[in-house]
């Protein structure tokens, strides 16, 4: 019963990013022109599987009692860890937005004017969405007591990650060269260098 609380937290933290960070951006990208696409089928596949752990299920689990049969208990104080880390990544989210600019894509993609941003958050690392999301699929199973609502998106989102990086490292490679190539030798890809 107490757990609800960590569950109202996840779904204001969810319409916050979805409609205060995604649909602004996700606007603002269909008036976008595509240059180059980079897009797969498999890519489709990964990102649907990854979209339904991340917000279709864990708001099933919430509102139905379908998937309780795999349900665990941790101790509550341990939900408070969660909640700070959700909080973080949802700042980590907010600000890479913010700092990519008219230069996000949902998908692998250069864009018409493509410029490539290493101030704000990108000053330290080269996917702070990515990170942010690692942090929210942390703390999704400290909300969410829930072997597939809470931890099935962290097993996804990191198949995900180790697809889709090179690919969209060497798209940056392409498009900007060896401006990237310096760029990805004094940044981190999630986590920041230290020895800069
Ligand atoms: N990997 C980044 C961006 C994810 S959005 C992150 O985690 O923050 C994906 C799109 O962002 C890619 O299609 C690419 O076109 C664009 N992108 C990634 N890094 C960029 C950069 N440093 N500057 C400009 N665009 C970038």
């Amino acid at each position: 019963m107490l757990d609800t609380i960590f569950e109202i937290i996840f779904l204001v933290g969810l319409i916050i990013y979805f409609f205060g960070v995604y649909i602004p951006h996700a606007r603002y990208y269909k008036k976008q022109k595509t240059v180059t696409d980079w897009y797969r089928t498999q890519d489709l596949v990964l990102d649907f599987s990854t979209y339904l752990v991340w917000q279709i299920i864990p708001v099933v689990y919430i509102f139905t009692p379908w998937l309780d049969f795999a349900n665990y208990s941790i101790p509550f104080w341990t939900g408070w860890i969660g909640v700070i880390m959700f909080v973080g990544s949802l700042l980590l989210l907010w600000r890479a937005y913010y700092d990519l600019g008219r230069n996000w894509s949902p998908t692998l993609q250069i864009v018409k004017e493509h410029s490539l941003v290493t101030q704000g958050i990108y000053k330290y690392i080269r996917h702070p969405i990515y990170a942010g999301l690692f942090v929210w699929a942390l703390a999704q199973p400290l909300l969410l007591h829930n072997w597939i609502a809470g931890i099935l998106l962290l097993i996804f989102f990191t198949v995900l990650y180790v697809v889709r990086v090179p690919l969209e490292e060497e798209m940056m490679v392409e498009e900007f060269g060896d401006e990237y190539k310096e760029y990805m030798d004094r940044t981190g890809g999630i986590i920041p260098r230290l020895n800069r």
